[in-house]
């Protein structure tokens, strides 16, 4: 049964996972900022014990946003002291909606910093536990706690996120030290800093797949980011619109 709702649509974004005394769940503002101001309906996603069907029927499209680190084992990596903020309550919801998402195909999805790596793992990938540990020539992906730091990307010219973006070489926003090292299957590298580092993701069979090691969502003053963010939204409206066409034939057929 397709909903009646129209205007807007839904875009799922998982929160960050629970902090403080209160265990509050929450999401910086300017994922939802992004998202409303690219034309969608943002929905925060806390973690709980879902079916994913459940969840994946409500929304039109989903974003995996940034946060604290994967616990290594869930990539076959080891523990590193620079490891921080892992939620395994966290990692096992997105990595379950993610999972069924990628399954059923219909859903865009953008996948954004830490998004970007949990897409990865999903697909049997692994990363790099701390960028720093690489040593001399990597780029300053993170500078400091508390504000981004900006480097030049390079993005493939035949990709679609070129396409989307308008242009193949940008200055993203950055606030990573992990990265992916092995790609997970089906997952094609798009973008790279100087340093080789893989700064974008595209799936090679899902209908809209991208993941970004940057932040578009601190950059909705610069075309290229919104182009990518209008794009995504856009794609949700259109497959959205699909569910509907749908449900109308099935109805006049009855
Ligand atoms: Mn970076």
């Amino acid at each position: 049964m397709a909903s009646a709702r129209n205007g807007r649509p839904w875009i799922g974004i998982t929160s960050y996972a629970r902090t403080g005394r209160r265990d509050s769940l929450g999401l910086p503002g300017a994922y939802v900022d992004a998202v409303w101001e690219a034309g969608g309906l943002p929905v925060i996603l806390p973690p709980v014990d879902a079916e994913p069907g459940d969840v994946l029927e409500r929304i039109d499209g989903l974003v995996l946003p940034g946060g604290g680190d994967i616990a290594p084992q869930r990539y076959r990596g080891k523990p590193h002291d620079k490891i921080y903020g892992v939620s395994e309550e966290r990692d096992h919801f997105e990595i379950t909606l993610l999972r069924a998402a990628l399954a059923r195909r219909d859903k865009p999805l953008l996948c954004i910093c830490r998004g970007l790596q949990v897409l990865n793992v999903v697909l049997g990938g692994t990363l790099h536990p701390h960028l720093p540990d690489l040593g001399e020539g990597i780029v300053s992906h993170r500078d400091s706690e508390s504000a981004p730091t900006r480097h030049p990307v390079s993005v493939e010219p035949a990709s679609r996120l070129a396409a989307i973006l308008g242009t193949t070489e940008i200055l993203v926003a950055s606030f990573h030290h992990q990265a992916i090292d092995g790609l997970g299957e089906g997952l094609r590298a798009v973008a790279w800093a100087r340093d080789g580092v893989i700064e974008a993701v595209e799936h090679e069979s899902h209908p809209f797949c991208i993941g970004v090691q940057w932040h578009p969502e601190l950059q909705r003053d610069e075309p290229a980011e919104r182009r990518l963010l209008r794009a995504f939204v856009e794609s949700c409206s259109d497959s959205r619109e699909g569910v509907r066409r749908e449900a109308r034939s099935a109805a006049a057929a009855r």
